[in-house]
């Protein structure tokens, strides 16, 4: 068993406490890490201010710190079986769900290393003799708060923007899963020497004191979270408390994916149980509630149960499993207590409790729930694999209840008429609208929430851009100032 420690200016650094690390497939504790403290957080904090305000990574060329992006992402392939066994092991998704994880991580890695050389500011026609331009600069230092259900993945989806366009960071994993960031780290420190010490530090611990702690702090620029919208809501108070920092939040959802009766009634089904089911449907965009239009509501009912019988759950390591456990035992247990809750209001027509055929381990069955919109089940983020079949009489009433939540991350739609899917698409407030397709994702194109699902964007461009700030500069090519006195 490896005790790990915090990873702070280059080197391996205790802290005042441990915690354990347990794999949720078989319940052992399989690692200890640092549980830091405040005290802990501000020594991480202090390494990624000095590199920021004196080390060379903020001045050095765009094309060198492109190259140490491309250097990250090589590591990470050449090794990615290892990343992708780690992160199965703590955070239970089936290891052919990991092993894409740990490549979308690398070529997350690769397109900010691409981009590093594209940032670039603008010139403006300002109405005077002269030149006025915006430079593009690095934020500064930057605190990055990552959940548990893609641990490596959402790390890299702020990681490499943030390298890319010259900050320094301290990077805080959920306390479930920092197994394949603190070896992610250790693979840099080894292997990518060329990494400034104290431009990427991890700490690991606690969310209401490591990562509040890296919130409050006065000398972090920005903090970019992923995370539940509550603790969203608290890690806006904290900076308003705090020095009113930068931040950008990617927060909860409860994505509607819509079927019309003209939909292709297999791939909808299909698309119906993966949108919502993929990683046990620890997914923020889970298209966790089944629009159905009334006429194809039994029949797509019937195919659904019948698909989600024969979901294969079981050991992760296994690459034939389709489902694993979740994260932990607390997280399954209040998976099923929502599902009892649920079972109040709404009919449950799959699944409901622990499988029968999984001794240990924090496993829950894929779950299928039919009501309308108001019920408790519909409308609460559950972030397992539960999901409630709700029947629409028409276009209108679609819309209508696709956009009544207080979430607004994801949706799709699915009709052969390309029209209606597009007045769809402009009806349903939402940061990313699939058609005929669902949870799609990728580094060239935006991700993030409209409403409560969040502020700002990650990948492509746009998550750059939450990197950077715009400095105007104006040289005046006229003689002298305007005379005002
Ligand atoms: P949490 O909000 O509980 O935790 C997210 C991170 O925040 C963890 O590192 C956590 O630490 C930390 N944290 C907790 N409390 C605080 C605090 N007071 N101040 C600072 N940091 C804190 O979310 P989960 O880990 O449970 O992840 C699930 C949530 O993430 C879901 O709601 C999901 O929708 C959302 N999510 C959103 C995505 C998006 O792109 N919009 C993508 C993926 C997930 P610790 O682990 O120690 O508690």
């Amino acid at each position: 068993m490896i005790e790990h420690r915090n990873f702070i200016g280059g080197e391996w650094l205790a802290a005042a406490a441990t915690r354990p690390i347990v794999n949720p497939a078989t319940d052992e504790v399989i690692a200890t890490v640092a549980e830091s403290s405040a005290a802990d957080v501000a020594v991480a904090v202090r390494a990624a201010r000095d590199a920021f305000d004196s080390g060379p990574w903020r001045t050095t060329t765009a094309q060198a710190r492109g190259r140490v992006l491309f250097h990250m992402a090589a590591v990470v392939r050449e090794h990615a079986d290892r990343l992708a066994e780690i992160e199965t092991r703590t955070c239970g998704k089936p290891i052919v769900e990991s092993d894409m994880d740990v490549q979308d991580a690398a070529t997350c890695l690769e397109y900010y290393g691409g981009l590093a050389t594209k940032i670039h500011g603008e010139t403006l026609p300002v109405p005077d003799n002269a030149i006025n331009l915006t430079l593009k600069e690095p934020v500064g230092v930057v605190g990055l708060i990552v959940p548990w259900n893609y641990p490596l993945l959402l790390a890299m989806w702020k990681l490499g923007p943030a390298l890319s366009a010259g900050c320094t960071v301290v990077l805080k994993p959920a306390e479930q899963t920092p197994l394949s960031m603190l070896e992610f780290a250790r693979l840099v420190h080894e292997h990518v020497p060329e990494l400034p010490p104290g431009v990427f530090n991890v700490v690991t611990g606690d969310g209401p004191v490591a990562g509040r702690a890296l919130v409050e702090s006065m000398e972090v620029d920005k903090i970019a979270f992923t995370g539940g919208t509550e603790t969203g809501r608290e890690v806006l108070h904290g900076v308003a408390r705090s020095n009113l920092k930068k931040v950008s939040l990617e927060l909860g959802g409860k994505s509607p994916n819509i079927f019309f009766t003209d939909c292709d009634l297999d791939a909808a089904t299909d698309g119906a149980l993966f949108g919502v089911f993929i990683n046990q449907g620890e997914v923020c965009s889970a298209g966790s509630r089944v629009l159905v239009q009334r006429e194809i509501a039994a029949e797509f009912m019937t195919r659904m149960r019948e698909k989600t019988a024969r979901i294969r759950l079981g050991d992760p390591l296994d690459r034939a499993t389709k489902m694993g456990p979740l994260v932990s035992r607390e997280h399954a247990d209040r998976v099923l207590a929502a599902i009892e809750r649920g079972r109040q209001e709404a009919r449950l027509v799959a699944g409901g409790g622990r499988p029968a055929a999984q001794a240990r381990g924090c496993f829950v069955e894929p779950t299928i729930f039919e009501s309308d919109n108001s019920a408790w089940i519909a409308r609460e983020e559950i972030f397992g694999p539960v999901v409630t079949v709700i029947p629409f009489t028409d276009e209108a009433d679609a819309i209508r209840i696709a956009n009544d939540t207080p979430y607004g991350l994801a949706a799709a739609v699915w009709s052969r008429d390309i029209f209606r899917c597009l007045r769809v698409v402009k009806a349903v407030r939402a940061g990313i609208v699939w058609v005929n397709s669902m949870q799609p994702c990728y580094v060239e194109s935006p991700w993030g929430g409209y409403k409560q699902s969040g502020h700002g964007r990650e990948m492509s461009l746009h998550g750059q851009e939450e990197f950077l700030e715009t400095k105007q500069v104006h040289i005046n090519l006229g003689e002298a100032p305007l005379a005002w006195y």
